[in-house]
């Protein structure tokens, strides 16, 4: 079976993030990059898969600019075995993103499609679900635990209530939550082998899909500050502010 995982690129999470002065966007002009966090795991989660005998090939792939390469690379020294660049200096979104993968996934034909849950940068959390309802896939998202079974994947899922457990008949989609794993670094000599393996050029025309946004930006701004909070000195000037100044009691 071949696992496909896409990673994007995204400001890496611990830079702090601005707004560029025109309000139109993030600011991205020399900011450090790295892969989105959630897809380290779904990486991570590909080699495990692939460790114990479940998974003959890991391939990775990202929709974005040339130095998108960088993520892929990082990807590869981590352990996957191929990777495939399909550029665009679009500003990409869920549904393209999701249209090329599609595309990915029927040249490629995986079993399984591991992505992040979400991309820390415009944190859509959409595009997994998309892929699935393109393809016509089941999908197990916010996974915490996959267990493959023949043609089954067992995906324990984080919901709002606790643990769910879905059975999934493959091939189908999994999107990793934070639990799932701790993924592991790459070594410097499995960064220097990383520089021999495949890495294919694409365009998204390649794979018929069109990646033109759609959405529209109209402000990005700052959160607000927070205020200073207050020290109370007893429990029940805790619980009189509670009622009549927060009117939450
Ligand atoms: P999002 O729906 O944007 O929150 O992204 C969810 C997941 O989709 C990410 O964690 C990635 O696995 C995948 N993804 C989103 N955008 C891209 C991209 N440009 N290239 C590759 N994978 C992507």
């Amino acid at each position: 079976m071949k696992i496909l995982v896409p990673v994007k690129r995204v400001v890496d999470a611990n830079v702090k993030v601005r707004v560029k002065a025109d309000g139109s966007a993030v600011e991205l002009a020399n900011v450090k990059m790295a892969m989105n966090p959630f897809d380290e795991i779904a990486v991570e989660e590909a080699i495990r898969l692939k460790e114990a005998g479940k998974a003959e090939e890991i391939i990775v792939v990202s929709i974005g600019p040339q130095q998108a390469q960088e993520t892929l690379r990082t990807a590869l020294a981590m352990g996957a075995d191929r990777a495939i660049l399909v550029k665009t200096d679009e500003q990409t979104e869920p549904l393209g993103v999701a249209k090329v993968l599609k595309g990915v996934v029927e040249a490629e034909q995986p079993g399984l499609v591991i992505l992040g849950k979400q991309a820390i940068d415009d944190d859509s959390n959409q595009t997994g679900q998309m892929l699935a309802a393109l393809l016509g896939w089941a999908q197990g998202t916010f996974a915490s635990k996959v267990v493959i079974d023949g043609d089954k994947a067992k995906v324990t899922r984080e919901v709002d209530g606790g643990l769910q457990t879905v059975e999934l008949k493959m091939p189908a989609i999994v999107t990793a939550d934070l639990r799932l794993n701790q993924p592991r670094y790459a070594s410097l000599p499995n960064i220097m082998k990383a520089k021999k393996k495949p890495l294919d050029e694409k365009s998204p025309a390649d794979f018929g899909a069109d990646v033109k946004p759609r959405l529209k930006v109209l402000k990005t701004e700052e959160p607000g500050g927070r205020k200073a909070g207050v020290k109370v000195k007893s429990v029940a000037e805790l619980v009189d502010k509670l009622k009549n100044e927060a009117g939450v009691l």
